[in-house]
C-alpha cells in the first residue's frame, strides 16, 4: 500500500538515501529541510518523480501536513556542524521533536526518531546495550547535540506514555557512504578527502580510540525495518555495525584503498571525544531481523568512488 511519508532532514546524507529508498518502495515522500547541512544536490535526482515533494522549512517552527509516517532526521550530525551554533542545535532537537510529535499526535501518524549513539556519551560499558544510561557531560562541547538528542528521546517516550503516540526510536552509530558532506569534519569523509588530495591524514589523539562504521544502505534498511515493526515495539534500538576499528586502522585502510601518498599526522584529541564505541545489536537482530551486510572495505570503496567523481 502506498504510504504518505514525511522525512525531516531529507536533503541530508542519511535523509536523501532514505527518501530514495521509500520512493523506490512505491511510497509518496515529502522531504522537509532548511538546508543547513543538507544540499539540494543530494535529492536533485528525485525531483522528476511526481511522488516526491520538497519543502523548505525549519523544524523549530510548527508544520502541518497529513501523512501516515514521519521520519525525524532533521539535526546537524557532525561535531563541526552541530557545534557551529550550539543553541540552534539544541532547539532543532528539542523544538523539532515537540513540533513533529505534536503533528504525529494530531494526525495519528507513526513517528520515528533518529537518535544517536552519542546518548551513551563516553561510555563506561562496552559494547553499548540499549539498557545503558550513558556517560554524558552536560556542559561539554558535545552537550548541545548529546543532551538535545537525550531530551528528544525523553519527549518521544512521554508522548507515547501520556498521549499514546505511535513512536519508534533508533540509536544510530557512526554511518558513512556517498553524499556525506566532504567538509563536515567527520572522520570517514575527512580521511578520504585528505587521501585523494595526497594531503596529511589528521588523526586526532594517538588514534587508539575506536568506532564501528556502518554503511548507509545497511543503516537505511534497519531504519525502515524499525518503522515497520509491530506497534508495541518502540525501542530504543541500536542500529550500527558492531565491527570495531581504531581510528588509526581506518586511516591505514583509507591510504591502502586509495593508493595515496598521504602520511599520517597526529593532532590533539577534541574534548569529550569518546574513547570507544561499538553497538550491541542483539535487540536489532531479534526484533528487526537485521544485521549489517556491507564490510568496511566494500563500503569504503564505494564511498571513495563517490568522492573521486565529485
Ligand atoms: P546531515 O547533516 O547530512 O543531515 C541533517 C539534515 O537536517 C540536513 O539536511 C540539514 O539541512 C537538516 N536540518 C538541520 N537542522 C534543521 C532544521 N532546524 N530544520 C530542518 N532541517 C534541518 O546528517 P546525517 O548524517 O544525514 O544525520 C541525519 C540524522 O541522523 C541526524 O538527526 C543525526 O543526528 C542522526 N545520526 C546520524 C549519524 C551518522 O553517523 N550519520 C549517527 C547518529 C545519528
Ligand atoms: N577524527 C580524527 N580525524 C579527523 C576527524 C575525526 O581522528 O580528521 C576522530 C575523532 O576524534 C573521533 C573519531 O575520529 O575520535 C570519529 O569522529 P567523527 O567526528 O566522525 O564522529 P564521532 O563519532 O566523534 O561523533
Amino acid at each position: 500500500m502506498k504510504k504518505k511519508i514525511l522525512v525531516t532532514g531529507g536533503a541530508g546524507f542519511l535523509g536523501s538515501h532514505l527518501c530514495e529508498r521509500l520512493l523506490n518502495e512505491g511510497n509518496e515522500v515529502i522531504c522537509l529541510d532548511n538546508y543547513f547541512t543538507g544540499q539540494k544536490q543530494n535529492i536533485v535526482h528525485l525531483l522528476d518523480n511526481p511522488f516526491f515533494e520538497l519543502i523548505r522549512h525549519d523544524v523549530t517552527m510548527p508544520f502541518f501536513i497529513e501523512v501516515d509516517e514521519i521520519y525525524n532526521l532533521a539535526c546537524p550530525a557532525s561535531p563541526i556542524h552541530y557545534q557551529y551554533n550550539p543553541i540552534k542545535t539544541i532547539k532543532t532537537s528539542v523544538m523539532g521533536a515537540i513540533n513533529m510529535l505534536g503533528l504525529a499526535k494530531r494526525i495519528r501518524a507513526k513517528i520515528l526518531q533518529a537518535s544517536t549513539s552519542e546518548v551513551y556519551g563516553d561510555p563506561k560499558e562496552h559494547p553499548q546495550t540499549e539498557s545503558y544510561w550513558g556517560n554524558v557531560n552536560p556542559i561539554g562541547y558535545r552537550a548541545c547535540y548529546d543532551e538535545g538528542k537525550r531530551c528528544a528521546e525523553s519527549l518521544f517516550i512521554n508522548y507515547y506514555r501520556q498521549n499514546n503516540v505511535n513512536i519508534k526510536i533508533i540509536r544510530i552509530f557512526n554511518t558513512y557512504g556517498p553524499r556525506m558532506h566532504p567538509n563536515d569534519g567527520r572522520v570517514v569523509s575527512n580521511f578520504i578527502m585528505q587521501a585523494l588530495n595526497n594531503e596529511d591524514i589528521t588523526v586526532y589523539g594517538d588514534g587508539s580510540q575506536t568506532r564501528s562504521f556502518c554503511y548507509v544502505d545497511d543503516l537505511v534498511d534497519g531504519m525502515i525495518r524499525m518503522m515497520n515493526t509491530a506497534d508495541d515495539f518502540i525501542g530504543p534500538v541500536n542500529v550500527g555495525n558492531p565491527v570495531e576499528f581504531t581510528i588509526l586502522e581506518l586511516a591505514q585502510q583509507v591510504i591502502n584503498l586509495t593508493g595515496s601518498k598521504s602520511k599520517i599526522i597526529y593532532e590533539p584529541l577534541p574534548s569529550d571525544d569518546p574513547l570507544q564505541r561499538k553497538p550491541d545489536i542483539t535487540l536489532a537482530k531479534n526484533k528487526l531481523n537485521w544485521e549489517p551486510k556491507v564490510q568496511l572495505r566494500e563500503g569504503l570503496m564505494k564511498t571513495i568512488q563517490y568522492f573521486n567523481s565529485k
